[in-house]
């Protein structure tokens, strides 16, 4: 499907997915990629301009959001403050002239698996912010739908009750079965609920697939600085072969050798002077003492900043002119000002065409079992 809005703005292009049933798929991207747009055509809310969608084997273009068997769930619960709380989760049932005794029926169960049987006669004014998204979350229960829909449905709690809810839409989910399609602007979401992740920029799809692929091998440098905290470290390196034809990635001078399989992805830019662009997660940057390692491919820096999380600890490392992020585990002995050395765990280097972004290494890496590059030994 495409949208475009009466003002000239493509807000959704070619966008082209399915969705399996019972799935738990997330849109995620940056604020005005076009997530919600395309969550208000699937909900019948937003004229469609171009393509189809079809709910089952239904088309559903033309039909009412009332007739597509859907429940949406909104950031703004926009319950009714003057009914109490049995009441909102009833009166779409209401509407729909459902009978009293299966109305009821049906919302103490909603309420049941909600946690909420004890509030059923209270205002919405009486409850707290999170009590008030499962009342939202119980009217789109009661109703019964073949697919929920979520946008943002977290956003208005606060970071303690938004971790805590987070789990407990999963395992709703889980417990009815039903197809969800949620979208956040939140990575840390997208990732702990999503069966597969739609990651999207600029109202186009950039990659498709589950948490831990989309972590381990981003299609390209957008999804790869998107989907991680602290962010991806990029690099600008250099390819070239040494004497017995091997190649090495070159940043400043310290030299990777790489696995000769990955020539044929990257071969081609030895010797020319496209930008390429190395891309390693904080957790694969390998920290070592000085003195405590004689690799050459080790590079020198000094810790401008230290944060100490706990369980991790971030590093920020200066070397020559550039910032470079480790995350260690535990509380790390290290200091401001100290001098280390690193390196990088080659089986889990990204490495990007500098002018388009793409991942050179996404084929490679996808042939694996693991997401490990080969290694050299
Ligand atoms: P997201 O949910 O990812 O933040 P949206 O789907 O809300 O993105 O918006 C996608 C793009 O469409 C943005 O550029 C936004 O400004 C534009 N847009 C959204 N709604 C309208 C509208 N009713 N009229 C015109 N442009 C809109």
């Amino acid at each position: 499907v495409g949208k475009t809005y009466s003002g000239g703005v493509r807000a959704v292009k070619d966008f082209s997915l399915e969705i399996e049933d019972r799935e738990f798929i997330v849109l995620v991207g940056p604020s005005g990629c076009g997530k919600s747009t395309t969550l208000r055509m699937i909900a019948g809310l937003e004229e469609i301009t171009e393509g189809k969608i079809k709910i089952g084997d239904r088309v559903v273009n033309d039909l009412d959001p009332k007739d597509r068997d859907i429940a949406m769930v909104f950031q703004n619960y926009a319950l009714y403050p003057h009914m109490t709380v049995e009441e909102n989760i009833g009166f779409g049932l209401k509407l729909r002239g459902v009978k009293k005794a299966e109305r009821e029926e049906k919302v103490k169960n909603a309420a049941r698996i909600l946690g909420i049987s004890d509030l059923l006669g209270r205002r919405p004014r009486a409850l707290s912010g999170g009590q008030r998204q499962r009342v939202a979350l119980g009217r789109a229960i009661v109703r019964n739908p073949n697919v929920f829909l979520m946008d943002e449905p977290l956003s208005n709690l606060d970071a303690k009750l938004r971790v805590q809810t987070r789990a407990e839409i999963s395992l709703l989910h889980k417990q009815l079965g039903a197809t969800v399609i949620y979208v956040t602007h939140d990575q840390t979401e997208a990732m702990t609920m999503g069966d597969r992740l739609v990651i999207m920029d600029d109202g186009l799809i950039q990659q498709v697939d589950t948490p831990r692929n989309i972590y381990e091998n981003p299609v390209n440098q957008f999804v790869a600085g998107f989907i991680g905290m602290p962010q991806m470290n990029f690099i600008s390196v250099k390819t070239e072969e040494d004497v017995d034809g091997n190649l090495i990635l070159n940043w400043k001078n310290q030299r990777i050798p790489l696995h000769p399989a990955l020539k044929e992805h990257i071969g081609r830019y030895t010797g020319t002077d496209e930008e390429l662009i190395l891309g390693v997660r904080p957790e694969e940057i390998l920290i070592f003492e000085p003195g405590k390692t004689e690799s050459q491919t080790v590079a020198e820096g000094k810790i401008e900043i230290v944060e100490i999380m706990g369980s991790e600890s971030i590093y920020y490392i200066s070397a020559d002119s550039e910032r470079i992020t480790a995350r260690v585990q535990g509380a790390g002995d290290l200091k401001n000002g100290d001098k280390v050395f690193f390196t990088v765990n080659p089986k889990r280097i990204h490495l990007f065409e500098g002018k388009t972004g793409k991942n050179l290494l996404y084929t490679a890496r996808s042939e694996s079992e693991n997401n490990d590059l080969p290694d050299l030994q």
